[in-house]
């Protein structure tokens, strides 16, 4: 059992009680079965009166009648036959599930509800104690039906008994009472076992005060963790810039456009951080197309004009060679004469050895490249700055580190990152990194047309196509995988439709399908989705580049790019389109990081409804980068998800990436919306970042409290005895060592 649970994360008795239940059950007082309405997600307990195995052309189904004194509810269970010897007549159930609607209200239904079979006289006290009469936790199950809620309940119960009294408290005393949150054992008992009358709807809200108190709990040890970082590096020695009229007058000329008032906030407040002598550790945010690259340009004029050497990461070489080239169109205006060189892992080896020693001698002081920069083992003359573009394609920032000599200071970081992060959690969760926003687009944009269009109308989409190339534009295709099926595309993190299902609460039951008869039509959304036959049947990039120019496009110059491709071949594909020698582009999202083309106007997805919002979002910014008007063009597919719905709605709506980003934050939950491949971000075992984002604030300011009391007010102690003080400390390690493992030495 032990190594059942430990696959579960759960190793200590700690873990065991921070696994808390998904949901309960009211056993208090249950509910009489005319009170049922059709719809609702309801919690019956009930009499077993019957089964019965039906046997229908699709499937076995399985029918349990239960009931209370006259009135009666018939559950069903499609491929049944397991259930077969389950319930016995005269048993007590508990059950849990969708209240179908039905013509009349007498002849009420569940379709597959989830059930428990209660305790009888038979049974030992303790599991009538903890079952019935009262409210009843509900946990996911630790693995097969040994260790489901019932084992749970009884484990979790004995250790808190065991425990009694003698449960470490791990927050000040003082900081519980302001915040009128309970102390860290009864938190732990009340939130296993409410008392009586505990209001259930703040149960399921996680919002009884035992709840919040170990969300907070969480919440607090991640902001003071965090603030700890930020702390130790003010305190780190770093470069200060000096910013002179001759800065100035270096930046002026080689800016080839009045900047947004965005952007010069952003500049001042970047500029700003290098002006101090501790390391700058700055994101800027801003969406799609708002000109961030300008004003990072900006940035590393100041160091190189400080006589420091800037360098540039991108996350691909297109992008790479793409800022190289814009960079060095620029500087060719300046009346300085700034070496630039460019450094990616395809440099043939007698370039890249050049290029190093440019950079070691110093001799270079504007350095672009990818990851190459690290892993080559570049080592800088006197680095003073360094870019790193679209971060979340990087994994973990705290990760990073760029060579250097090791005498020298600790050169400025600015990240960033055209992911819209709400700012409220930015803030809270890039404790480390302060934040800039780009909120205004540059001007003389034209909004972007964005359609939904079904498959079969494909046709009038490829027309249109073809009339925009005749008008001397371009057009993206894209397609969710490469070739076959979606496995052999690891670059992609589009919106699994499957597990998506899975996780919504209540399938909707699916009534209009082909298929006939009774069982089909009552037949969930969410396991049609999860069989094996939804996943096939995408379209893929190869096969419809070759469809598409012997047919539809036939006579265009369409092109093909995807992830597969070796980087030279890449770079030519992308360059030729670049340069309009190619009119069409069919691509996966490969294309979906940072490549500028503004004569391409149109941005044609397939399957969008597979895609995740901020892939759409960030597919569409591929256009409306020039003058002329541009579409984006959502074909989909015939199957559509409900949250699929949701989100090319929410496309055609809005293009404000910071309304998408909330939206997709609350469709996906903060796990998936930052992806695993996100810097830092932690695996929360009780809070989450949608729902607790006022626990958030309120923990990161605590967090901050408790660091510096004096900060705040000379005369305030320092919060909490000194015994209580360590027990936070050593709290804090522990929890950054096994929950984040982001913790860097010293
Ligand atoms: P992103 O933030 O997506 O990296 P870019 O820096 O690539 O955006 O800028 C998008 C486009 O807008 C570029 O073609 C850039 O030259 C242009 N641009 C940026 N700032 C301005 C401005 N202030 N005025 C006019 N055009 C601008
Ligand atoms: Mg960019």
């Amino acid at each position: 059992m032990a190594e059942l649970i430990a696959a579960k994360g759960i190793q200590t008795a700690e873990d065991l009680l921070y696994h808390l239940p998904f949901r309960y059950e009211d056993r208090q007082n249950p509910r009489s079965l005319d009170e049922l309405k059709p719809g609702e997600m309801a919690s019956v307990i009930a009499e077993v009166r019957g089964t019965m195995l039906l046997r229908t052309r699709h499937m076995p189904l399985f029918e349990l009648t239960v009931g209370q004194g006259r009135l009666a509810l018939k559950c069903l269970w499609f491929n049944g036959s397991y259930l077969q010897g389950r319930f016995h007549t005269g048993q007590t159930v508990a059950l849990f599930g969708k209240v179908e609607p039905s013509r009349s209200t007498s002849n009420l239904k569940m379709i597959q509800p989830q059930f428990e079979l209660l305790p009888d006289a038979s049974d030992d006290a303790e599991t009538r104690l903890l079952e019935v009469g009262r409210i009843t936790p509900v946990y996911e199950s630790l693995g097969g039906s040994r260790l489901a809620s019932r084992w749970q309940r009884k484990v979790i119960f004995n250790l808190l008994e065991n425990m009694r009294g003698a449960v470490p408290e791990c927050l000040p005393q003082a900081m519980l009472a302001r915040l009128a949150l309970p102390d860290r054992e009864t938190a732990l008992r009340e939130v296993h076992f409410p008392p009586e009358g505990t209001p259930m709807t703040q149960l399921q809200g996680s919002a009884t005060p035992a709840h919040r108190r170990l969300i907070f709990e969480e919440l607090f040890f991640l902001e003071l963790g965090l603030e700890l970082k930020r702390r130790r590096m003010r305190e780190r020695a770093g470069i200060s810039f000096a910013t002179s009229d001759k800065v100035r007058e270096a930046i002026r000329e080689v800016l080839p456009f009045h900047p947004t008032a965005a952007q010069k906030r952003t500049l001042a407040e970047i500029v700003a951080d290098m002006r101090q002598p501790s390391p700058m550790r700055r994101l800027l945010q801003g969406d799609v197309g708002s000109g961030k690259t300008i004003v990072a340009l900006q940035a590393m004029l100041v160091a190189m004009e400080n006589g420091y050497q800037a360098a540039l990461m991108a996350p691909t070489e297109i992008l790479a060679t793409q800022h190289f080239l814009a960079a060095r169109k620029l500087l060719e205006r300046s009346s300085r004469n700034y070496r630039i060189v460019l450094l990616t892992g395809s440099l043939d080896e007698d370039r890249k050895r050049a290029n190093r020693g440019l950079i070691n001698r110093g001799e270079a002081q504007l350095v672009i490249g990818t990851h190459a920069l690290i892993e080559e083992k570049v080592e800088f003359d006197r680095l003073g700055l360094v870019v790193v573009d679209e971060q979340h394609r990087f994994g973990v920032l705290q990760r990073f580190r760029l060579m250097k000599k090791p005498t020298q200071a600790e050169p400025d970081v600015l990240v960033m990152t055209a992911t819209p992060i709400p700012r409220t959690l930015a803030l809270s969760l890039y404790g480390d990194l302060d934040i800039s926003v780009l909120d205004e687009l540059p001007p003389g944009r034209t909004p972007i047309v964005t359609r939904r269009v079904p498959g079969e109308r494909a046709d009038e989409v490829w027309e249109f196509v073809r009339k925009q190339v005749a008008l001397g534009r371009q057009a993206y295709i894209v397609y969710p995988v490469i070739e076959g099926t979606k496995d052999d595309q690891p670059e992609l993190d589009f919106a699994n439709d499957t597990a998506e299902a899975g996780a919504a609460p209540a399938p909707e039951p699916r009534r209009k399908t082909a298929r006939k008869g009774k069982t089909a039509e009552l037949f969930p959304t969410a396991m049609q989705e999860a069989s094996p036959a939804a996943k096939s049947g995408l379209k893929s990039a190869v096969e419809m580049h070759e469809k598409l120019r012997n047919g539809p496009l036939a006579g265009l110059r369409v092109g093909l790019l995807h992830g597969r491709l070796d980087a030279d071949d890449k770079e030519v594909i992308m360059r030729r389109f670049q340069r309009g020698e190619i009119d069409v582009l069919v691509a996966t999202t490969v294309i979906e990081v940072g490549v500028d083309v503004p004569n391409a106007t149109v941005m044609v997805v397939e399957h969008a409804e597979r895609f995740g919002l901020a892939q759409l979002h960030q597919l569409r910014g591929r256009v409306g980068r020039g003058a002329a008007r541009s579409y984006c063009i959502l074909i989909t597919g015939p199957r559509i998800s409900p949250l699929g719905e949701e989100r090319l709605n929410a496309m055609v709506r809005t293009q404000d990436g910071f309304e998408l980003a909330e939206l997709d934050l609350s469709l996906r939950g903060p796990g998936e919306f930052f992806g695993t491949r996100q810097a830092g971000l932690p695996d929360f075992r009780v809070a989450n970042l949608v729902r607790d984002r006022k626990l958030l604030e309120i923990a990161k300011q605590e967090a901050a409290r408790f660091a510096s009391p004096s900060a705040q007010d000379m005369n305030v102690k320092a919060e909490g005895s000194e015994a209580e003080r360590a027990r936070v400390w050593s709290r804090l390690k522990e929890a950054w060592q096994r929950r984040y493992g982001l913790v860097e030495a010293g």
